[in-house]
């Protein structure tokens, strides 16, 4: 579960003070897939650099599966970032390296054997549709496979917690109602959480259980989907 409790974080620079965050509180339970909308400049990134502890709130407490962020050792930390992983619109995988290498990156890191690690990488493929592309680079793929490869690395290390920040807007329509559906079945196959920051309401519509429309930092409305869209 994580949890936010009147989270704010202002930022102060030689452009002045902005008010990121004010007073966000949220509950978002295990196994919900939980969209964060709003517009450019809402502070959807910021809630989500709180979650994954790349962000510091000013004030409020950030706490993930019952331990609070800011209680935390640094081996604690580590831990728990593991738990916590992320995909981008921009997919951000290793040019350089086979699609193999990319998801074996992350368990590297946290110290997996070579071979366990690519029999692991070798699994999650299968599970991303991708099976006959481990020797392949990431540029000689579409768009959507990328994402498929940024999503298997995302699961290396066996998350609870899978963020989506706008992982499906560079893609065309089709291309994404099928990532959405992928993330939709790890969520009920591996039961992780999902957050899904969007600007389009389509997607919270297509793959949210939940929902919390930001604006201007602050949260106006949240809930679970049925509730926040039904018509009046
Ligand atoms: P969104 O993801 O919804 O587009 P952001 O969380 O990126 O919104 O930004 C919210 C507000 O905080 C914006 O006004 C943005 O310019 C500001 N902001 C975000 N990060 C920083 C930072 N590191 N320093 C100063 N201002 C920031
Ligand atoms: P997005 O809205 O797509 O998340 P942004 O371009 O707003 O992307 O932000 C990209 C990065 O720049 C983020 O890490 C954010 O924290 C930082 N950032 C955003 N606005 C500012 C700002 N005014 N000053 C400094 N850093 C910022």
């Amino acid at each position: 579960m994580i949890e936010l409790q009147h989270v704010s974080k202002t930022f102060e620079n030689a452009g002045g003070r902005v008010d990121a965050l004010r007073d966000v509180s949220l509950t978002i339970a295990d196994g919900d897939i939980y969209g964060i909308i709003g517009m450019s400049g809402a502070g959807k990134s910021t809630l989500v650099r709180c979650i994954n502890m790349l962000e510091r709130p000013t004030e409020g407490r950030v706490i993930v599966n019952g331990q609070q962020l800011d209680a935390m050792t640094p081996a604690q930390l580590r831990a728990a970032r593991r738990e916590i992983t992320m995909i981008f619109q921009r997919f951000n995988l290793l040019m350089q390296r086979t699609c193999l290498q990319n998801i074996c990156f992350p368990m590297e890191l946290a110290g997996v054997g070579r071979k366990e690690a690519q029999a692991k990488a070798r699994q999650l493929l299968e599970l991303v549709g991708l099976p006959d592309k481990a020797q392949a680079y990431p540029a000689q793929l579409s768009g959507g496979q990328q994402q498929r490869i940024a999503i298997a690395r995302a699961l290396a290390t066996n998350p609870k917690v899978l963020l989506c920040d706008e992982a499906t807007s560079a893609l065309d329509p089709k291309t994404t109602r099928q990532i959405l559906e992928l993330i939709q079945d790890i969520n009920r196959k591996l039961g992780i959480t999902v957050v899904v920051i969007t600007h389009q309401m389509s997607v919270v519509k297509e793959i949210c259980t939940h929902v919390a429309i930001l604006d201007d930092g602050e949260v106006v409305e949240n809930g679970l989907v049925s509730a926040v869209f039904s018509a009046p």
